[in-house]
């Protein structure tokens, strides 16, 4: 008997954590943490819907915080089997989980600090030492599109899905001694013709897919144009002698980034004189791994790495420290700042935002999801004062949200990429219920497929 069952990411976008059953052999694919309002993260506490000590393996399909971010809890409560990632997801998970224990450590220090005589508010999920000790259950790198056995009557393959540095999709095949079934679980699927990574491998034939459907209800604006409105927003504010403050997740887009500013100063479409802070020591580390990685580039990428390094450029500062990056509220303007996190719930960021708010000069540029309950969703939706710190703060610097940089694929490439195979049935995960995800459903049962929205925790027989 094979059984399908989501332990995050149901009917929501953060969380992402499914598990197959395959007799008595249990694996786990993705174990991320819930991001959002304090609602959605309070899921992180509760129990994982299975018992982590029976879990054989875990493969994972990238190293975003909500697909690996619960790793470390559950070695806490007592897995004790292998992790399957890429060469590039093991390091990248390794800084961004060593990166969320930090900052849980930190939020309770805080917390504690503000709040002596009463019960410490909220406990870390998982310490350093624990985020160190899941780093051990690390197995060999697996490449992509090799077949590897994971346990006892399933195997895996892994697909480039061109959404982060080593990212995958993920095909097994099952065999309960009764019946072959094939499952794919999409991860998150990048957009086609970015620069530095390859475009998504499209879906192969599988009984069953499992998909995910962020932004399953819009196309995205060309990636063109949205480089261009972004040096709009660089001229335009270094002109005023504001700052441009851009709210970054620390992989992917941030070297995306920093790619689109490297051209840009070669080719004057932003001002020469501009410096650039990144402000942010994960982005920092996750930019060494990328230089790493050049098995991971396209072909483009690789080529243009020829000619220098994308990464490097003039007037650009790395800021790992905590006196640089305080050193930065000193600017004045003509600084473009790149921090995260890059919802704007965590990290520097938050620090740039109360300096700059409040500023007509200068102006906020996202460049990625803003997830409901955020800051970052606040500012993006237009409120006149937000809080930072215990502090209200006024929004009166430009607001610019330019979203062809996500690194999830659109309606159309998310169909371009399921294809018109048919399947036993689409599972539509990761994505807001009442928009990406209904809107998905809707154009694939238009199509023909045969979709279900699991809920948390439910069963689900695969036949
Ligand atoms: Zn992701």
């Amino acid at each position: 008997m094979i059984i399908y069952s989501c332990h995050g990411g149901a009917k929501q976008v953060t969380g992402s954590c499914h598990l197959i059953t395959c007799n008595d052999r249990k694996v786990l694919i993705d174990c991320g943490m819930f991001q959002g309002s304090d609602e959605v993260e309070r899921g992180n506490a509760e129990p994982f819907g299975f018992d982590p000590a029976g879990i054989d393996v875990v493969l994972l399909t990238h190293a975003h915080l909500d697909h690996c971010g619960r790793i470390p809890l559950l070695v806490r409560q007592g897995f004790r089997g292998r992790i399957i990632a890429t060469a590039a997801t093991r390091e990248l998970a390794r800084i961004v989980m060593l990166d969320s224990a930090g900052i849980q450590e930190e939020d309770a220090r805080r917390a504690q600090r503000k709040n002596r005589r009463a019960e410490p508010v909220k406990l870390p999920l998982y310490s350093m030492d624990d985020a160190l000790h899941a780093l051990d259950f690390f197995a060999a790198d697996v490449s992509y599109d090799e077949t590897i056995p994971i346990v006892d009557g399933i195997r895996a393959r892994f697909l480039d899905a061109g959404h982060i540095l080593g990212s995958a999709s993920i095909l097994l095949d099952i065999d309960d001694g009764t019946q072959q079934r094939s499952m794919l679980f999409s991860g998150d699927l990048g957009n086609p013709g970015r620069p530095i990574l390859r475009d998504p491998t499209p879906a192969p034939a599988a009984d069953y897919v499992v998909m995910e459907s962020t932004y399953g209800d819009r196309p995205h604006r060309s990636v063109p144009d949205s480089v261009d409105e972004m040096y709009q927003a660089i001229r335009d504010t270094v002109t005023r002698r504001g700052n441009v403050v851009i709210p970054s997740f620390a992989l992917e887009r941030t070297q995306e980034i920093l790619y689109y500013l490297h051209r840009g100063l070669r080719t004057g479409a932003i001002p020469q004189h501009v410096r650039i802070f990144l402000d942010s020591p994960m982005a920092i580390s996750a930019t060494e791994i990328f230089r790493r990685h050049p098995e991971c580039f396209d072909v483009n990428f690789q080529q243009e790495l020829q000619h220098g390094d994308p990464f490097a450029m003039p007037g650009l500062h790395f800021t790992r420290e905590t006196a640089e990056s305080m050193a930065i509220n000193n600017v004045d303007g003509g600084a473009i700042i790149l921090a995260g996190s890059g919802m704007c719930n965590g990290g520097r960021i938050r620090h740039h935002l109360k300096h700059n708010l409040w500023r007509e000069r200068s102006s906020v540029v996202f460049v990625g999801y803003a997830a409901e309950g955020t800051l970052a969703r606040r500012i993006v939706d237009g409120a006149a004062s937000v809080r930072i710190f215990n502090e209200d703060i006024p929004v009166r610097a430009q607001v610019w949200t330019i979203n062809g940089f996500s690194a999830h694929a659109d309606q159309p490439s998310l169909l371009a990429w399921l294809g018109e195979q048919p399947r036993r049935k689409v599972f539509l995960v990761h994505g807001e219920y009442d928009r990406g995800m209904h809107a998905l459903q809707e154009v694939l049962e238009q199509r023909g497929f045969h979709c279900q929205l699991p809920g948390p925790h439910e069963p689900i027989k695969i036949d």
